[in-house]
């Protein structure tokens, strides 16, 4: 679709990558992840108004919602995650990598690098705001023959890992917390879905290609900023998937076309919220519904939405998904509306009730919500404010990407007043890092490849993180061969379930030196790495003893036609296929079948030379 099919979208992206360093940003942990926890400790959040600026809304939102956070620490965290002790000076390895990106962004890098605390409510941070450092500014990239700007990037920590969300509390783990990451955004030059997925793919190629970047499910997260003519301005958080991107987009624009649609038909039925909080547990005193049963129960009213809280405005999600999800942000399991009742263990006798005790008409809408009474009003006053929004349009805020592409609320987006200095961490000259050097880009890496390789394969090669192994032994063995080590047969075996992460550059280092000097045929490189897999302390000479060599097979072969040498002078060359059989099932993943038939044949016809002038 062309760029007028899209209401004047404007895209940009933010893109978060770990980056692969020795130790975290601001301490000198590890950044690998971590098992068994040695304690929790528990956390309110805790904000200085001093340190907020202006009043916040999205800050305002948290602390309303009135969660408990407690974070999981381990052997590999220290006093520094926990916020007991101060940072370290900023992680030199992390900043070299900023300016090598920066560099390949062609960005304008800054003289000093000042590491800022930015805000942060949602509890991920254990001391309530994130550090952050701008390196770079003002860079572009080409994707698809359109240029776009890159705006910023910033060298910051990671935040930690969510373990569990529940009814008023949140669990996360610390052994994420700090991790060096970079952060790109790009302007909001882009202008059609696909556009922004490709901008996405293009920058991570260039992260990657500096070879120092964390890879795997969570390493690398995209936001996507979001707006249309007429809508608002969304920022959408954590798509994992980058082929999601361009869905996601889609998605969004849709859903601001119908909230626009859905304003302009409550416009023309002169809808309007009413600003009360109705107790309605009574009315469900006795219900089946076992979400309600027991439970404290209020109502809003809003007047003539009805059959508009159920319109849908992402596929498969409604209205009344948007209320649902601030309910579930403030710690509910979510609301009931009158457009899907009666329903869900709720009667038309107990609809009917409640529509009289809060006073609705016909072409009224209720939500209700249940829990916790203090929670659940909470709750149902901040989805007055949303409801009357939608009167008026597009809210401007913050939306986490689903798995299917659509959007779930989140939170208000930030105010602007977020940032001020970190004193503890002095800030530092970039020009004694200027010096690095850009690398080669996979994509050109990829092209170089293509000449010894298939296309596909030559550009997973030239991603993989072994690809220096594929230089150096490409010369010596035949290139199909060194990516079936590297690459082709570690994604088999993975697809097996095997435990293919054991291996390491050595491991297939000493699979490929093994081929190159003889020592085992091609064939036994699957049997090799099978058998590092299961012991990855197994050296050179236990692995020939495993896989066995060509001389082996001759051996093998020549023992047993001597053997069956009855079965031979029987069936002749016939007696092929049963000997195969004996023979396979000693070299099968060893040595290539095609040369242990041939060398079989040899061998039965040798045989019949030799008895046949005792058979005429
Ligand atoms: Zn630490």
């Amino acid at each position: 679709m062309s760029e007028e099919n899209w209401h004047g979208l404007k895209v940009g992206i933010e893109i978060h990558q770990q980056l692969d360093t020795k130790e975290k940003l601001f301490c000198r942990c590890p950044t690998e992840s971590s098992e068994d926890p040695k304690l929790e400790i528990k956390r309110y959040l805790r904000l200085k108004r001093s340190e907020m600026g202006e009043e916040d809304r999205a800050a305002k939102e948290e602390i309303e919602r009135g969660k408990k956070f407690l974070y999981k620490y381990y052997d590999t965290t220290c006093l520094v995650e926990a916020d007991e002790e101060p940072p370290t000076e900023i992680n030199k390895e992390a900043l070299k990598i900023a300016i090598q990106v920066a560099k390949m962004l062609k960005m304008i890098i800054l003289d000093e690098i000042h590491v800022m605390r930015k805000i942060v409510i949602d509890g991920s941070n254990t001391t309530g705001f994130q550090r952050t450092a701008l390196v770079a500014v003002d860079g572009e990239i080409e994707v698809r023959g359109e240029k776009i700007g890159i705006g910023t990037l910033c060298l910051e920590e990671e935040a930690c890992r969510k373990v569990e969300d529940g009814e008023g509390y949140t669990v996360y783990s610390l052994d994420r917390l700090g991790i060096p990451l970079i952060e790109i955004g790009t302007k909001a030059d882009i202008k059609t879905p696909e556009i922004a997925k490709e901008t996405a793919k293009k920058i991570g190629m260039i992260l990657r290609s500096t070879g120092k970047v964390k890879r795997g499910i969570g390493t690398i997260r995209q936001d996507v900023n979001i707006s249309i003519k007429g809508g608002a301005r969304v920022e959408i958080k954590g798509v994992q998937e980058l082929e999601l991107i361009d869905k996601v987009v889609e998605y969004e624009v849709l859903r601001q076309i119908n909230l626009l649609k859905i304003r302009d038909l409550l416009r023309n039925r002169n809808a309007h919220v009413l600003d009360q909080i109705f107790d309605v547990t009574e009315v469900f005193r006795g219900t089946k519904s076992k979400i309600l049963r027991g439970k404290n129960v209020k109502a809003i009213l809003l007047r003539n939405f009805s059959g508009i809280v159920g319109m849908e405005i992402q596929p498969g999600r409604r209205l009344g998904s948007e209320f649902a999800d601030i309910a579930k942000a403030f710690g509910l399991g979510g609301i009931f509306h009158t457009d899907e009742l009666p329903g869900y263990g709720i009667t038309a006798e107990e609809v009917k009730t409640l529509r009289s005790v809060v006073g609705a008409l016909e072409g009224d809408a209720v939500v209700i919500a249940a829990g916790e009474p203090q929670r659940a009003e909470r709750a149902l006053r901040r989805i007055l404010e949303r409801a009357k929004f939608c009167l008026i349009g597009v809210p401007e805020e913050t939306r986490k990407a689903n798995e299917d592409a659509t959007t779930s609320y989140l939170r208000p987006l930030p105010g602007s007043a977020r940032m001020y200095p970190e004193t503890d961490v002095p800030p530092v000259l970039s020009w004694d890092y200027l010096d690095v050097e850009i690398p080669e880009l996979i994509e050109e890496r990829a092209r170089r490849y293509a000449k010894l390789l298939p296309e596909d394969l030559a550009s997973e090669i030239a991603d993989s993180k072994y690809y220096g192994l594929f230089e150096e032994f490409s010369s010596s063995i035949l290139p199909t061969i060194v990516a079936r080590v590297i690459h082709v047969i570690p994604t088999e075996l993975r697809r097996e379930n095997c435990n293919v992460d054991v291996l390491n550059e050595n491991h297939f280092r000493m699979v490929l030196e093994m081929i190159k000097d003889g020592d085992i045929a091609k064939e036994g490189a699957e049997t090799a790495l099978r058998a590092l897999i299961e012991n990855p302390t197994a050296n050179k000479d236990e692995l020939k003893k495993k896989i066995g060599s060509r001389s082996d097979v001759d051996n093998f072969i020549q023992k047993l036609v001597d053997e069956k040498i009855g079965l031979i002078a029987e069936k002749g060359e016939n007696a092929f296929k049963p000997l195969m059989g004996i023979v396979m099932g000693e070299f099968r993943g060893k040595v290539d079948g095609k040369i242990i038939a041939e060398k079989l044949r040899e061998a039965i016809a040798r045989k019949l030379k030799e008895i046949e002038p005792q058979n005429s």
